[in-house]
């Protein structure tokens, strides 16, 4: 098995993340050298409209989402479909999130309801992880769950969860990957260990696989998300 370190050849970055708003092809396979050059790339407001600057919590928060979106937008539209946005994007607290199919969302999580086709996250949650381990935890959680979005529209069938996980983090690491080669974003030293620290803390402590909320071991979420970054959409 190739150690998903080392397919993630190139460090990721998204703390210094540019503006979307360059157009960019998002077909390709991200390069594979480093970018090492700190930048604080300046956001450019644009057709797309997505001008956010992903310096602070709130910043990359809407950062991951436009850059997302964008992303699945141009790669729908290659392939001559049409991407659907999510209709909300909530951030919750611990007693007060959404209703998504009858459930009341719980605190300390994120996720995608097809019932409404909306993305909410537990933002106290999600903030924690971001000052414990960086701004890697926004780009790990935000596009694993727009990858839920994406699969919702492709009407994807899954016989386990756990398949249906691991391919929602492949997609997110081809987003990332598909933004940075298309210099959307800013790749900075460190930021590889940072998103593998993410997906290890939010990996399964077993390998049960069969079990109905599985989402895969550390390594497997941290080799599935390498997948993504390095082969591209086309490889999950
Ligand atoms: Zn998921």
């Amino acid at each position: 098995m190739i150690s998903p370190r080392m397919l993630l050849a190139v460090a990721l970055s998204v703390t210094l993340a540019a503006g979307c708003g360059a157009s960019g092809d998002l077909s390709e396979a991200p390069a594979k050298e480093p970018k090492k050059e700190r930048q604080r790339a300046t956001a450019t407001a644009s057709a797309s409209g997505c001008d956010e600057v992903g310096d602070d919590f709130a910043g990359d928060v809407r950062l991951a989402r436009c850059v997302t979106e964008q992303f699945w937008t141009k790669r729908f539209a290659a392939a001559g479909g049409t991407y659907q946005p999510v209709k909300r994007f909530i951030a919750y607290g611990p007693e007060n999130g959404p209703i998504c199919g009858g459930e009341q969302a719980l605190p300390e999580n994120a996720f995608y309801c097809p019932d409404g086709h909306y993305i909410a996250y537990d933002a106290g949650w999600l903030r924690s992880m971001y000052d414990q381990m960086g701004d890697g935890a926004v780009y790990v959680v935000i596009p694993h769950e727009f990858g839920h979005a994406v699969q919702a529209q492709l009407e994807s069938d899954f016989e386990y969860n756990v398949e249906q996980e691991l391919q929602a983090d492949c997609y997110g690491g081809a987003t990332l990957g598909g933004m940075i080669n298309a210099g959307l974003i800013q790749a900075e030293e460190g930021d590889d260990e940072e998103l593998f620290a993410n997906l290890e803390a939010a990996g399964d402590p077993t390998d049960a696989w069969w079990e109905p909320n599985a989402h895969g071991t550390p390594e497997q979420r941290q080799e599935a998300f390498a997948k993504g970054f390095d082969e591209g959409v086309g490889s999950c």
